[in-house]
């Protein structure tokens, strides 16, 4: 009830009409192996169904003009809600990862979990009500959790800043509140998902090192998330680990990059100097105005935190033989410093691993949303099953007329 299901072809094919608008049958045929009379009926079928569009193009020389198929633009949607340590946007996007709508639930590593569920939900419940107006059918509400979560459980796992959410099954608790399908992934593992199925060029295999409020680090092998030795994308942040050191890490270690080289070390460490005022929850604008700062040691503290991390990423990439290292998190997003300093630990001579930038492979996107998305066609290929939009307006007044005679 209230699914549409998809033919097992489909998400190849959403796949191949999210990197080229407007391709042909034949076009489609060769993007998925799938077979001529299969792409006929399964195109027909999702274009009945709203999902895609069909447009008939100029003819040229003799024949029929050939057909061209899009994804329809009030075909899928998907909701996407990021958790952050200090922030929690949720935000109505389209299939392609461009934002309709965002909302700014009171949520933070803080808020008791059942509060921040029903928070969260309303919100979730207010832009499905706008999603209804606009689009056929939602993916899943794909939340974004910047730290450890299970995928396959869709629940909170370790280690993660959020500690009173561990192991709280936040996909199905959302999914209950909201009667909409939900799914988790950790930020890491949903950007090896984005550069898989959004970037324009194939990155083949590839070392994905995050500074964000804290530090991540994910190894993308054959198109799917891969962790070396079943290590977390955590683990990444506390390379360096020392038994005796300055900065004591909640490993147990010193001076790992966590505490030495993150958004969050950056803060403390800029606003113990006085170079900000101290506590700021804006990361992305601070980590701007470091890099615009006058002082040179706001420019030193980028400078060695981007340093570090590439220094690692490079330890990495080197170990395993990867050709690519990518760079993104809020510093290399957001610091023209940070990433020459890591450019320049990459000239080290004996290797042969190149650097690419998110905020360059995503020139002008938002990432988040793209990484919401990207979780929205992974569970839509788990699932095959989209989330007809037709009944939310009949739900969105039951639930409120439920909520004034309850309230
Ligand atoms: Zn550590």
């Amino acid at each position: 009830m209230g699914f549409l299901s998809l033919p097992p072809v489909t998400p190849t094919l959403l796949r191949a009409l999210t990197r080229n608008s407007g391709l042909m049958r034949s076009e489609l045929q060769l993007a998925t192996g799938a077979s001529g009379a299969t792409i006929a009926r399964v195109t027909m079928e999702l274009s009945d169904a709203g999902l895609l569009s069909v447009s008939t193009g100029v003819a040229n020389g003799k024949g029929r003009p050939a057909e061209t198929i899009s994804l329809a633009e009030d075909g899928l949607c998907t909701i996407g809600v990021s958790i952050r340590t200090e922030q929690c946007v949720a935000s109505l996007i389209t299939f392609q990862g461009e934002c309709i709508a965002s909302e700014y639930p009171d949520v933070n590593e803080e808020t008791p979990y059942v509060q921040a569920i029903g928070r969260i939900g309303n919100a979730v419940l207010r832009l499905a009500a706008k999603a209804a107006d606009s689009f056929r059918a939602l993916g899943c509400v794909s939340i974004i959790f910047f730290g450890s979560c299970s995928y396959e459980h869709g629940e909170i796992t370790t280690p993660s800043t959020f500690q009173a959410w561990h192991h709280k099954p936040i996909a199905h608790d959302l999914a209950r509140y909201t009667a909409l399908p939900c799914a988790v992934m950790n930020y890491s593992f949903a950007l090896v998902a984005t550069l898989n199925w959004f970037s324009e060029q194939d990155f083949d295999d590839f070392f994905i090192a995050l500074d964000d409020y804290s530090i991540g680090g994910m190894c993308s092998i054959h198109g799917e998330p891969y962790l070396p030795y079943g290590v977390k994308p955590s683990s990444f942040s506390h390379t360096n680990s020392r038994r005796i050191g300055k900065e004591l890490c909640r490993c147990g270690g010193y001076d790992c990059l966590s505490v030495t080289s993150s958004v969050r070390a950056i803060r403390a460490e800029a606003g113990r100097q006085g170079l900000i005022s101290p506590g700021r929850t804006d990361f992305a604008n601070l980590i701007r105005d470091l890099d615009g700062h006058d002082d040179p040691r706001a420019r030193l503290l980028l400078d060695s935190a981007g340093a570090a991390v590439a220094r690692a990423a490079l330890n990495v990439c080197r170990g395993i033989g990867f050709r690519i290292c990518i760079f993104g998190g809020l510093l290399f997003d957001c610091s023209a410093a940070a990433r020459e300093a890591a450019q320049k630990e990459f000239y080290a001579p004996g290797h042969s691993c190149a650097t690419r930038f998110l905020s360059d492979v995503f020139h002008g996107k938002d990432i988040d949303n793209l990484t919401a998305a990207a979780l929205c066609c992974h569970h839509l290929s788990k699932t095959r099953q989209a989330y007809l939009l037709d009944k939310q307006q009949d739900y969105v007044e039951i639930l409120t007329r439920q909520g004034a005679s309850q309230g």
